[in-house]
């Protein structure tokens, strides 16, 4: 039945990680904080489609440092063109962090806690030497890859 397959999908949420169900890197619809927010770039992110977009700085696409909501877009003038630097700094929506082995269970219990419905997913990087650990930015995963992976379940 529908509500077995959703029971089974629910229980297998402890046993997935937030990998298998994240969209890649490579994927992710972000905007560098020196984008300038003028008529035609507001018209291109509407369209794209996506509600939340990860904001980077310094021509970084690893340092993801805010979160633009396409709803902050909405009380813009697009003649003063403002930065999304500006528009973030405004806002200022913090942006979550999980690693890529995260049970899902434990991703779905912090959006449930929090507020945000996204998390940015890093992986340790594995170096040559002995470095202090630094981080590669790998997907995004949203409350929607969870539900999906739970009303999927075969
Ligand atoms: P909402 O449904 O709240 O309007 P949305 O459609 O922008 O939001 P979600 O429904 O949360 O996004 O996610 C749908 C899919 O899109 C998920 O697989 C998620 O990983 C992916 N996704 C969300 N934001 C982005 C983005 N900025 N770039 C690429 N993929 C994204
Ligand atoms: P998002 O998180 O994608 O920005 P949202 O915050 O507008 O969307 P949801 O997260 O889907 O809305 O829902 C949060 C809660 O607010 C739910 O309980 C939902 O029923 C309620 N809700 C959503 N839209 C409205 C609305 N227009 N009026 C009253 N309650 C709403």
């Amino acid at each position: 039945s529908d509500e077995l397959k959703i029971a089974v999908g629910a229980m297998e949420l402890a046993d997935k990680i937030v990998e298998q169900v994240m969209t890649y890197i490579d994927d992710v619809f972000m905007l560098s904080d020196e984008t300038i927010l003028n008529a035609p770039m507001i018209a291109e992110i509407v369209q794209i489609g996506y509600t939340r977009i990860p904001v980077y700085s310094g021509g970084d696409r690893n340092n993801v440092t805010g979160l633009l909501i396409v709803k902050d877009l909405a009380l813009l003038d697009p003649d003063d063109n403002f930065s999304v630097r500006t528009v973030c700094g405004y806002h200022q929506h913090t942006v979550k962090y999980v690693f890529n082995d995260t049970p899902l269970a434990v991703v779905l219990e912090s959006f449930k806690k929090g507020d945000g419905h996204l998390a940015m997913v890093k992986r340790v990087h594995v170096g040559e030497e002995e470095e202090d650990p630094t981080y590669d930015l790998v997907g995004l995963v949203t409350l929607e890859d969870i539900v999906e992976e739970i009303l999927q379940a075969e």
